[in-house]
Order: C-alpha cells, then sequence, then structure tokens
C-alpha cells in the first residue's frame, strides 16, 4: 500500500485551539442558538425516521431556502456545508483552470489542487479590493473564477462594478458571500442577469449552525441541476435540513446578533484603529504580530502568512472575550513599545 504523492502533500489537520479558553480562530458566531430554537430543531427530527436516508436533493432545505429569497428551489443547492459545495464548484464546469484572488480563503485551492487543477492568482490590489479588468484577462479559458466579498480573511467587500466585470466574461463566477449579513448587503439578485453567477452562502457565521454544517448557493436552474447529477447523494443529513428549516424562521433573532457582533467589531477596531483594517465581516484583520503573545494569554487567533505576514484575524466574539482580547493586545503594545 502507498498513499499517493498528492495526497501526502497535504498537510495534516491541526487541533490547536481546544486547550484554550477564548477561540476567536475560525469566524464561528460567538453565540450557541438558544434552547428553545434548538427545541423546534428536535421537534422536527422527532417526526423524521432516521433509519431512513434523508431527501437525495435535499428539496425541504432548499424550498425553505427559496422560500427565504422568493426564488424557486430551482435556483437553490443545499450541501454539508459550503465547503462541500466550493469542492463540486471546481468540478462542474469546462475549462483548464481556475482563478482565485488571493490573499484569500483557502478551500478554493485546496479543493483545486485534489481536483489536480491548476490554479491561476490574480492578487489583490494594495487596497484589497479585486482587480476586475486583470481578472477578466485571465479568465479566458477559466473553468471557474472564485471572488469572496467580504473577502477571507482581509475583511473588504469587493466594489459591485469590479465583480460585475468579471460577470461580463461570461465565464462561471463563484461569488462567496459567506459573510454577507455582517456587510448588509448582498448581491445574490444578479442571479437573475447573469446565468454564470453563483453565489455562496452558509449558516456556519451569522446564523450559529458552523457545528451542523450547513451552505448553499444560488443560481441559474442549470448549474443547480448539473450539482445534483454530481453531488454525493446523501451528504446532507435530517439535521442539517431540520436546522435550516428552523432558523430561517427565527431571522430576527439572527439579525439581532449580527448586529450586536457588527457592534462589537466596530469597538475593538476604534481601539486599535492604526492596526487594524476596515471590515465588513464578523472578524478583523490586525497589522500585529500577536499571535504567539495571545496565545499564552489563552487567546487563539488566526495567524497569516505570506503576503500578510506579520497579520492576525480577530474573530469578533463576546463581549466579555471581546474586552480580554483588547486588554491582551494594549499589553502587547506596551510590551512592543509602540503603544
Ligand atoms: C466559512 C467560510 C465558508 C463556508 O464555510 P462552511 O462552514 O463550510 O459553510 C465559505 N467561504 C468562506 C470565505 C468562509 O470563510
Amino acid at each position: 500500500m502507498r498513499i499517493r504523492e498528492l495526497v501526502r502533500s497535504f498537510e495534516p489537520y491541526r487541533v490547536v485551539e481546544e486547550d484554550y479558553p477564548i477561540r476567536l480562530d475560525k469566524n464561528e458566531s460567538p453565540y450557541d442558538l438558544p434552547g428553545w430554537v434548538k427545541e423546534e430543531i428536535f421537534e422536527e427530527l422527532r417526526e423524521l425516521s432516521f433509519n431512513r436516508y434523508p431527501h437525495i436533493t435535499s428539496m425541504p432545505a432548499r424550498e425553505a431556502v427559496a422560500s427565504f429569497y422568493g426564488l424557486s428551489p430551482e435556483n437553490v443547492a443545499v450541501g454539508n456545508g459550503g465547503d462541500e459545495l466550493i469542492g463540486y464548484l471546481v468540478r462542474l464546469f469546462e475549462g483548464d483552470y481556475v482563478v482565485t484572488t488571493p490573499p484569500t480563503f483557502g478551500m478554493y485551492s485546496f479543493y483545486a489542487k485534489l481536483e489536480k487543477v491548476p490554479v491561476v492568482e490574480v492578487p489583490l490590489r494594495e487596497d484589497f479590493t479585486i482587480d476586475g479588468d486583470a481578472i477578466a484577462e485571465k479568465a479566458g479559458n477559466a473553468r471557474v473564477v472564485f471572488i469572496a466579498s467580504p473577502n477571507n480573511p482581509t475583511g473588504n467587500s469587493q466594489p459591485e462594478e469590479e465583480i460585475v466585470r468579471v460577470l461580463d466574461t461570461g465565464k462561471p463566477v463563484v461569488l462567496d458571500e459567506a459573510y454577507a449579513e455582517f456587510a448588509g448587503r448582498s448581491l445574490w439578485r444578479l442571479i437573475e442577469e447573469y446565468p454564470n453567477l453563483i453565489v455562496l452562502r452558509t449558516f456556519s457565521k451569522a446564523f450559529s449552525l458552523a457545528g451542523v454544517r450547513a451552505g448553499y448557493f444560488l443560481a441559474n436552474e442549470e448549474v443547480v441541476d448539473a450539482l445534483y447529477r454530481i453531488k454525493s447523494p446523501f451528504s446532507v443529513g435530517i439535521m442539517t435540513v431540520a436546522a435550516v428549516k428552523v432558523v430561517l424562521r427565527h431571522y430576527d433573532l439572527v439579525e439581532r446578533r449580527v448586529a450586536k457582533i457588527v457592534e462589537e467589531r466596530e469597538r475593538i477596531r476604534r481601539a486599535f484603529r492604526e492596526f487594524t483594517y476596515p471590515s465588513d465581516a464578523n472578524f478583523l484583520l490586525m497589522r500585529l504580530d500577536a499571535y504567539e503573545f495571545l496565545l499564552e494569554k489563552g487567546i487563539v487567533v488566526r495567524k497569516l502568512s505570506g503576503r500578510l505576514d506579520g497579520h492576525i484575524r480577530v474573530t469578533v466574539g463576546r463581549k466579555w472575550e471581546n474586552r480580554k482580547l483588547v486588554e491582551a493586545l494594549r499589553e502587547y503594545l506596551e510590551v512592543e513599545g509602540c503603544g
């Protein structure tokens, strides 16, 4: 037996966070679902047969998402997290390579590498906006272009006119809006105008469902139909379907939580304005090489590298967690002599 070289070139997952009390490294919601919402999910589950496979095309969840947007379920695909859908979107279209805009979400190149499809990188500009013309120039024989807005890990939204510039190439564009709820805006309505637009969303961030695994995309019927031809048939379990149906009924709760997180985000940003980039998401990019210092204080954040060497990405947490973070960073700046 020999494990393939390709597979061995992937790093094993490392678990660091579990030993630390404050986990601000994964952009999760700091708020669990309240017990009464979980009860509603359990009520849904009580009625379902655990011995049966889930619906093969997740129709009940797609109907719930579709009615939330006023779309048809034929325009909605649901996956076991947004990640699963990214893996399929790399495989769905004709073309020789995928286009990404680093520094951005790592899963696009992860799945491209797994699929052995080359990645053509069109770096973000100095201000972290995408260069629509440069992407269009490289889009020639691309399978798909991945654009995250707000971008992870930089936090900024991408200008609509730059996105439209890329859409006008006619190449498939995945607009990853995992953090759109925190930005308060979305370009999902453009799917009516652009059959090549796929808007990817997740329940992992604003909707507090990271542990349940639920994501979806909104797109043209043809793209959704293609997805369901190749998707692993039962990857979306009944727990995911039940949770999606219930949380969409309580969007008011989600909105209140998003507002709190945005308020906290701006508070942290004000405290370290010099070192912090503006953010439309539930995290902040900071030009502070404080990863190890924070870890020693029991706070896990994301350490960045490459073009963002010496930067950290900090998820906005609960009020007390953010207070600890601010305290620790003030101390860091004092120790470093730049405070
Ligand atoms: C978190 C995230 C996703 C989706 O995550 P899932 O938990 O798999 O739904 C997609 N894109 C970006 C940029 C993200 O940060």
